[in-house]
């Protein structure tokens, strides 16, 4: 099992809290699809992103830019021990203030 708070730390160190805090939120979601339909290796996921407002450290909701580079990070490093460990992420950047799972390819 990984120390989570450990690796949290230490990417936060690189990326930004936005692209971490909204890395593992999208990690998160593919998980439960992947549990849902039991798939047990994704190699390739799609997300599309747009303006994202967060809160985190006892700030209310704000809009930092999310950088594609430092998201794609984040994706890489928490899916380590998942079955999405290796996956190519393909990000695109779009209008509004949401972000879309586009595609999960086993
Ligand atoms: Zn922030």
């Amino acid at each position: 099992m990984l120390d989570f708070v450990s690796v949290s730390l230490s990417l936060t160190d690189k990326i930004g809290m936005h692209d971490f805090l909204l890395a593992k939120e999208i990690i998160d979601k593919i998980l439960e699809i992947a549990k849902e339909k039991k798939l047990s290796k994704i190699s390739k996921v799609s997300v599309e992103i747009g303006q994202i407002a967060l809160a985190h450290d006892g700030f209310d909701e704000h809009v930092e830019d999310i950088s594609i580079d430092n998201l794609r990070f984040g994706l890489e490093n928490i899916a380590k021990n998942t079955v999405l460990e290796g996956a190519k992420f393909d990000i695109d950047k779009i209008e509004g203030k949401s972000y879309n799972i586009v595609s999960v390819e086993t």
